[in-house]
C-alpha cells in the first residue's frame, strides 16, 4: 500500500540533495549556478519502468534533472542500483537522472509544482483493456489537468503505446483537452527525444524485437487565453 513509501508534503519538501547529490551536496562547487534559481526536477518519466528512458536521455540533457516515478518497489530498487552503478562507473556523468517509488495518479503535485515540467513521459503505459478499469489508465481528461498544471506553456507530453486501442485512447484524451495541442509531424522529426520514445525503454525494446507497431501522441502545452 501507499504507506510503505514516504512522500514529500510538496514540492519544497522534495529532497534534491539525496537524489542529485553532484548537483546539490554542500560543497559542490555550486553547480547550482551562482545566483540563477535553484535547479528543478524538468523532466519526469511517469511509470518509468527499468528505466532505460532516463539512462538514454541523460547524456542529451546533462544538465537538466529527470525524475522517473514507478510504483513497483523492486523495479524503483533496480532503477536506483542502476544509476548508482553507472554513476560509480562514469565519473560525473548521469548525476542528473534519479527515480521515486511513489503513484504517479495520486501523488503528482507532491512532486512538482506548476509550471515546473518541460517533458513528461508515458511510455508503453499498462493498458487496462476493461471499459471498468479505464479510469485506471494514466492519461485520461481528469489527469491531464494535473499534468497541463505540472508542465510550463509549451512543455511537451510524450506518449507511446504497441496497443492501438490505448493509442487511439491516449490521442483522443490528449486532442479533447483544452490546454493541450499537436506537435507537428516536421518537429517531431527534429526532436533527438522522439528516436529515444521507441527504442529505449525495455518495453519498447521488447516490441521492436517482435516487431510489433507502436502508436504515437506528442501534444505541447498551450496557453489558454486567460492565463
Ligand atoms: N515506461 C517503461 C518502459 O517503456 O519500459 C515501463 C512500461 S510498463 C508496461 C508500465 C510501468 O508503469 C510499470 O513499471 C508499472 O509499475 C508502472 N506504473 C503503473 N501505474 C503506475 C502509477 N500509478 N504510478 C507509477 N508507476 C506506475
Amino acid at each position: 500500500s501507499d504507506s510503505h513509501f514516504p512522500i514529500p508534503i510538496g514540492p519544497a519538501d522534495f529532497d534534491y540533495c539525496h537524489h542529485y547529490p553532484y548537483f546539490f551536496a554542500p560543497g559542490s562547487g555550486g553547480r547550482s549556478d551562482g545566483d540563477a534559481p535553484p535547479r528543478k526536477v524538468r523532466f519526469a518519466d511517469i511509470g518509468c519502468g527499468f528505466g532505460g528512458l532516463l539512462v538514454g536521455l541523460s547524456p542529451l540533457f546533462p544538465d537538466t534533472l529527470m525524475l522517473g516515478m514507478e510504483l513497483r518497489d523492486k523495479v524503483t530498487e533496480y532503477v536506483k542500483e542502476r544509476i548508482l552503478a553507472l554513476r560509480a562507473s562514469n565519473p560525473g556523468h548521469y548525476e542528473n537522472i534519479s527515480v521515486v517509488r511513489t503513484n504517479s495518479m495520486k501523488y503528482l503535485p507532491n512532486y512538482f509544482e506548476k509550471g515546473q515540467l518541460s517533458k513528461m513521459f508515458f511510455l508503453f503505459p499498462d493498458p487496462h483493456f476493461k471499459e471498468k478499469n479505464h479510469r485506471r489508465r494514466v492519461i485520461s481528461l481528469q489527469l491531464l489537468d494535473e499534468y497541463a498544471y505540472a508542465l510550463e506553456v509549451g512543455g511537451i507530453i510524450y506518449t507511446i503505446t504497441d496497443v492501438e486501442e490505448l493509442g487511439d485512447w491516449m490521442r483522443s484524451c490528449l486532442e479533447d483537452h483544452p490546454l493541450f495541442g499537436a506537435v507537428p509531424e516536421e518537429e517531431l522529426e527534429l526532436d533527438p527525444v522522439v528516436k529515444l520514445l521507441s527504442s529505449a525503454t525495455e518495453e519498447g525494446q521488447k516490441v521492436a524485437r517482435n516487431g510489433g507497431q507502436t502508436f504515437r501522441a506528442v501534444y505541447r502545452r498551450i496557453k489558454l487565453e486567460e492565463e
